[in-house]
């Protein structure tokens, strides 16, 4: 951080991190997703979504909304998961918890502050 999970950097000064691999959708200029998410990052807002799982790929997990989760504005996420054994998991960052929990595109991260 701070990049768009484009991969555009929109920071004071120069960047001291390698940029994550780089959609080719214009930047916050163009893109509403970049747009929306430096909006976020400047104005200090927390960002809401949910992760809901399509597949159970494991046989021993729950399908449909399966958790809530806050980005905040540092980029850091924190995941609430639901069912009877619910916890509370924090990383650095949303990549993190994609590359932990999206099986591959079978668990999505859907965002809820859109407007
Ligand atoms: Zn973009």
């Amino acid at each position: 951080m701070p990049y768009t999970s484009h991969g555009y950097w929109f920071g004071r000064g120069t960047p001291t991190t390698p940029p994550p691999p780089r959609a080719r959708c214009g930047g916050p200029g163009m893109c509403t997703t970049c747009r929306r998410e430096l909006q976020h990052q400047v104005m200090r807002l927390p960002r809401r979504f949910q992760v809901w799982r399509e597949v159970d790929t494991s046989g021993r997990s729950r399908t449909g909304r399966v958790a809530d989760g806050v980005q905040w504005p540092d980029g850091t996420v924190t995941v609430r998961w639901r069912g009877d054994q619910a916890s509370t998991a924090h990383w650095d960052c949303l990549a993190d918890a994609e590359l932990v929990h999206g099986h591959g595109g079978l668990t999505r991260f859907v965002w809820t502050d859109e407007e």
